[in-house]
């Protein structure tokens, strides 16, 4: 089976936070059977003010190192993915990495990028985030990087991004959004959550979700089990997301993980609970990471 993941954030914690110890480490994930795991270049907590761009370059180089050291090996096409070997896919978290820029959004490009998040918690040059709670749409110069990424066919997502920003996408961006880890808000009333709305509309549009694995977005006591992953699963798939739906795990990114699931070995529990709950093995591995491939396809890559 294809297993794919859309967010981690090992890289920064690599470069940037020299004291935690990484879960998404080639060990767990071969155990897991990931064949595609995302890691997120972050822009960094503070935003716009912060370096932004630098801190990608150091997530950057701790991944080459990871490349030249532990075996990791990077993907140019999240469509290379396999059973049997561990790739990763690299992605933007916080468009102002791009610093407003069409030739940044080219150079991320050209280190492999495939998918960015368009904001992280902070305000930046193409929109506002959904912690912020403003209903500003996209901004002008969002469009002008949209439009560049879109000739790149680099997913454009929608995870930390407000409400109104989310809606300019589903209705005028060209190609579909997708939102690499976030839950459902109807079964945990969080501010990153999608409504059920949105994740209709995620469908409709050809879309794709990543589930998140934080505890504090699949429960609002925040007491998750794996358990909690399938129920927001579960509850996307009778949202008619069957086929749009999959893994986001955050992993390294959160502070805490749900009990059976607190690394990418854990991840086939959630598989577990799905078949439990009467899930066909079709349906799991559309979720494991076909969902996933099949969104690419609709961004136009091939094999
Ligand atoms: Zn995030």
């Amino acid at each position: 089976m294809i297993i794919c993941d859309t967010h981690c954030d090992t890289l920064y914690m690599r470069a940037l936070e020299p004291n935690e110890v990484p879960c998404v480490t080639m060990e767990h994930m071969k155990a897991g059977g990931m064949s595609l795991q995302t890691c997120t270049l972050f822009a960094g907590s503070k935003g716009m003010s912060d370096h932004p761009y630098d801190k990608a370059m150091a997530e950057y180089a701790a991944f080459e190192h990871l490349q030249q050291t532990e075996g990791w090996q990077k993907v140019n096409s999240p469509l290379e993915a396999e059973e049997g070997s561990v790739k990763i896919l690299l992605s933007v978290e916080g468009g102002e990495i791009f610093e407003g820029s069409v030739e940044r959004v080219h150079e991320f490009y050209d280190r492999g990028v495939r998918m960015a998040a368009l904001t992280w918690n902070n305000e930046n040059e193409i929109g506002h985030s959904a912690k912020s709670g403003s209903k500003e749409g996209i901004k002008p110069r969002g469009w002008v990087i949209l439009r560049e990424m879109a000739a790149l066919r680099m997913a454009a997502d929608t995870s930390h991004l407000n409400e109104a920003g989310f809606w300019d996408l589903i209705d005028r961006h060209s190609q579909p959004p997708m939102a690499s880890h976030s839950c459902a808000r109807a079964l945990c009333d969080h501010f990153r959550n999608l409504t059920d709305d949105q994740i209709r509309a995620m469908a409709k549009r050809g879309g794709w979700i990543g589930v998140n694995f934080y505890p504090y977005f699949l429960r609002e006591d925040g007491r998750a089990t794996v358990e909690d992953i399938a129920q927001h699963i579960d509850h996307m798939c009778q949202l008619g997301a069957a086929k749009h739906v999959g893994f986001g795990s955050d992993f390294d990114g959160i502070g805490c993980t749900p009990v059976g699931c607190e690394n990418p070995s854990k991840v086939p529990a959630i598989l577990d609970c799905l078949r439990r709950r009467g899930y066909s093995e079709e349906a799991l591995a559309d979720i494991a990471g076909l969902n996933f491939l099949d969104y690419y396809r609709r961004l136009g890559w091939t094999e």
